[in-house]
């Protein structure tokens, strides 16, 4: 039963092979008044393809609509909802690419001498400062150019830093709700990864914490609000523990949508941390970039960081390259300049307060969420959820229904899947994040479609099993398709239609 009526997409879109009939043309030409010669023997052989048997035979307008109906495949938060938790897929300002299309901006070049770069400097320094102001740390390089890059930069510093006092000690704690980019970047930095568990409220043990923290722990990457969308209650504690043993403290800040304006990570003790400013501070991110993971440091971190870096010198901005401590570059240029001018027109465009408002819609939209879903699907923490819930598929297991099932069942009614299966550490996860960007109807409309999920879990199970069933391909062989993928084109095999 699919109540409302409204489809976000629809992808019954049939082959151009499948639309073609004999004859059918997209252009007129007159009669030739010239033999007619063979391409191939005008082109060479090689350069005429002959593995396609026939080319479907269709309409300019047929080829037009077909390109466009097939380019709305990809769902886009323009379309409607895109609950992927971790993700903070929300909606991109119209103004952002106003601003960045801005004829200076959008078409400085990357070695313009920094006398004609000034605008682009300015845009530099202000992003700079405002995250800040925002993360109460003490100062932030823009470079990285997306999150796992930017915990790349992070631990190379902390590694920097630790090397100056003697020794970089050998391993990185993360606690097993981290994302997989935590343990990755850990490892490319040359420690070895402990895992910490977390305690029945999806949190760190203090108790567990106190016991693993030693002279060979260079730091622990945490994630606050966490994997699980809990709070960490105890951060200060936690980071007194790393701080009193000489280890540091990283924050991945890709969770900041549910803090900006509300809580700052320098304040509660962290050393360094990354903000995705692709998902926090908008920016389409949906096709896998470009992306910014912006560090921020605290004091003890500042001579680290990545150059050059900005200096003010005769009222004008400058590049100082004089830095003897720093790890160097992690990137050519300005970083990923347009989303920084992105960003900066987001933090401008909402303020101070604006941002805090954001803030707290996020976490009524996904608490709103979570009590609508709650009698429905079994939530993952008894603890308060932040801008994003948890849930697990333990109810809907019992009549063989996965979390996968679930999601694909979604997209019959017209939404973008939640996350599944992560984070880890819950079984059969459904993690949804619905970010400010969601009207009540929206919101409403989502949870619509997952109430009636759960009924027809419980009433048809096999309908849910075999979705979807409103797309051209429902269930694929998942398995096979990673084991031995096809990466060549084939031709398909000619489908035979009358003319019509
Ligand atoms: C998205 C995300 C990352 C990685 O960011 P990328 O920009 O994709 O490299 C790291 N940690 C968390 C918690 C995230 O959500």
């Amino acid at each position: 039963m699919i109540k409302k009526a409204i489809r976000h997409i629809v992808q019954a879109e049939p082959l151009l092979f499948e639309q073609s009939s004999p004859g059918k043309r997209g252009y007129q030409l007159p009669e030739l008044d010239v033999p007619v010669v063979d391409a191939a023997t005008v082109l060479g052989k090689g350069n005429v393809r002959d593995e396609i048997e026939d080319f479907p035979e269709v309409s300019e307008f047929e080829v037009l609509r077909h390109f466009t109906r097939l380019s709305t495949w990809n769902y886009a938060i323009d379309l409607g909802l895109y609950p992927l938790g971790s993700c903070t897929m929300k909606y991109n300002p119209r103004v952002n690419e106003l601003v960045a299309r801005t004829e200076g901006l959008a078409w400085a070049h990357p070695y313009q001498p920094e006398r004609l770069a000034q605008g682009a400097m300015e845009v530099v320094a202000a992003l700079e400062h405002a995250l800040v102001q925002i993360t109460g740390m003490d100062a932030v390089t823009l470079q990285p150019a997306a999150g796992a890059h930017g915990e790349f930069t992070g631990i190379l510093m902390i590694r920097a830093l630790l090397e100056t006092r003697g020794s970089a000690r050998k391993k990185i704690l993360v606690p097993d709700s981290a994302h997989g980019t935590n343990p990755a970047t850990a490892m490319m930095v040359g420690y070895t990864v402990e895992n910490i568990k977390s305690n029945d409220r999806g949190m760190i043990d203090l108790g567990l914490l106190e016991r693993v923290v030693n002279e060979d722990v260079a730091g622990l990457m945490i994630t606050n609000p966490n994997t699980v969308g809990v709070f960490e209650e105890n951060i200060k504690k936690i980071c007194q523990i790393l701080h009193d043993k000489g280890a540091l403290v990283y924050m991945d800040g890709a969770n900041m949508n549910a803090l900006v304006g509300v809580a700052r990570p320098g304040d509660f003790g962290i050393d360094v941390m990354h903000l995705n400013l692709h998902k926090t501070f908008s920016t389409p991110h949906g096709g896998g970039g470009p992306g910014s993971g912006a560090v921020a440091v605290a004091e003890v971190l500042t001579p680290f960081l990545p150059g050059p870096r900005l200096k003010r010198q005769a009222d004008q901005w400058a590049w100082n390259y004089d830095l003897p401590q720093s790890i160097g570059r992690v990137r050519a240029f300005y970083g990923n300049f347009g989303v920084l001018v992105r960003a900066l027109a987001y933090i401008m465009a909402h303020g101070g307060n604006g941002l805090r408002q954001a803030t707290l819609d996020a976490l009524l939209n996904a608490n709103y969420l979570r009590t609508l879903l709650e009698p429905y699907y079994q939530i993952a923490y008894n603890a308060p959820s932040m801008h994003e819930c948890v849930f697990s598929d333990d109810r809907q297991a019992k009549e063989g229904v996965r979390t996968g099932d679930i999601a694909k069942r979604l997209i019959d009614y017209g939404f973008h899947p939640y996350t599944v299966s992560f984070p880890l550490i819950v079984r059969g996860a459904l993690m949804i994040e619905p970010t400010e960007t969601e009207s009540k109807r929206e919101l409403d409309l989502f949870a619509d479609a997952m109430i009636s999920i759960a009924k027809e879990v419980e009433e048809n199970p096999e309908l849910v099993l075999k979705a979807p069933h409103s797309t051209r391909t429902s269930r694929v062989d998942e398995v096979t398709a990673a084991r031995k993928p096809i990466v060549r084109w084939q031709p398909p095999a000619r489908v035979s239609q009358a003319a019509d």
